[in-house]
């Protein structure tokens, strides 16, 4: 290898290790494929494999493909790419066949065995074996990296990402409103935060034990993933505790989306647990609000749910009480 070819392979590792997190690494990593002079196109996507019984004989198999990055202020941003479709079951490099002169017109390079969805990424232009060869060096670096986020990211019973993942999500999501103001509060679309806490989890798990908690919990996450749409941010809070982020929602679509959740776990009978009831405590997210209050207005939302009888979507802003409470809080503040 010449010394040219050893620092650019340098600089591409040094860039790729030096990402915090699974959202910038991926950024950094389409960016280094860009910078290719043979490579033109490159897409990244999420691949979710869900299994839903729809009877007790037959469990069907559904796949959801999101593209990378998701726009969340965008409808229909799934994409049903044949491409990724037909290359799930390749693990690696897969491309079309090389033309007269050697060269393929596209690969795809498939990533398994994180902690989260398998991730695809497209690459189209003018591909040799030196260029597919790159292809699958920088791709085994790259799943090695994601293996690791998703292990810091994700909690393990249920996949979701985490609460440091929620933060981080959270962030982007007030900056965007910062930047682009919501005009009308309850008619335009927006996003909601919802803080959904399982009734009287102790119970589950001291009547059946903590396995059954457990399984309590993973069927729940899964029910969130079928419940909500594609476009939607979910994560496990702690505990017996989740939280969505609904986007391109009015209010009364994003209470009719939690309140079709509530009834819909409500509904379920889970294995041996049989009954479960969950409280939903949901807030805006406007351009004022910042992480931390809005997840405390979520929180006090909860709250008022668990204080009036659980198994129940209480939204902040429609509770003249907690929004009375606040400006009380505000009152005291400017005053010492
Ligand atoms: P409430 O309706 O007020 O929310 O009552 P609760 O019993 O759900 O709430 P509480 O906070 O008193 O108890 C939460 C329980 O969740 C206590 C803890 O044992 C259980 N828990 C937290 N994390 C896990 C977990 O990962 N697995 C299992 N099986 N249980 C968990
Ligand atoms: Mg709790
Ligand atoms: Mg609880």
């Amino acid at each position: 290898m010449n010394s040219l070819a050893a620092k650019q392979i340098f600089s591409w590792m040094l860039r790729l290790s030096a990402q915090q997190d699974y959202q910038s690494l991926t950024h950094e990593f389409l960016d280094i494929l860009k910078e290719n002079a043979c490579i033109n196109e490159v897409s990244g996507y999420e691949i979710y494999n869900h299994k839903r019984k729809v009877s007790d004989a037959e469990i069907i198999d559904e796949r959801l493909i999101r593209r990378f990055p998701l726009d969340f202020t965008k409808e229909d941003d799934a994409e049903d790419n044949a491409y990724v479709s037909n290359a799930d079951h390749v693990i690696g490099v897969s491309t079309n066949e090389a033309d007269a002169q050697g060269f393929c017109s596209w690969a795809i390079l498939t990533v398994k065995g994180g902690n989260g969805p398998d991730r695809a990424v497209l690459v189209e232009g003018k591909l040799d074996t030196h260029a597919l060869e790159m292809l699958q060096n920088l791709r085994e670096v790259y799943q090695n990296l994601v293996v690791l986020h998703d292990a810091k990211e994700r909690d393990v019973l249920t996949t979701l990402p985490n609460r440091q993942s929620l933060d981080a999500r959270l962030m982007q999501v007030c900056q965007h409103y910062c930047n682009h103001p919501i005009i009308d509060k309850i008619n335009d679309k927006s996003s909601w935060l919802a803080i959904l806490d399982i009734d009287h989890f102790k119970r589950v798990n001291d009547n059946f034990g903590h396995l059954y908690g457990d399984e309590v919990l993973l069927i729940f996450s899964q029910m969130m993933g079928r419940k909500f749409r594609y476009n939607d941010f979910l994560f496990r809070f702690g505990g017996e505790e989740f939280v969505v982020v609904l986007n391109l929602a009015t209010q009364d679509m994003a209470l009719a989306a939690f309140n079709r959740f509530r009834a819909a776990v409500e509904a379920y009978h889970f294995p041996t647990v049989g009954k479960v009831t969950v409280s939903i405590g949901v807030t805006h997210i406007d351009q004022t609000a910042m992480p931390s209050n809005l997840l405390d207005r979520a929180d006090k939302a909860l709250y008022y749910a668990k204080e009036h009888g659980r198994n129940q979507v209480v939204v902040y802003e429609l509770t003249p009480e907690l929004v009375a409470s606040e400006s009380d809080d505000v009152g005291e503040i400017e005053l010492f």
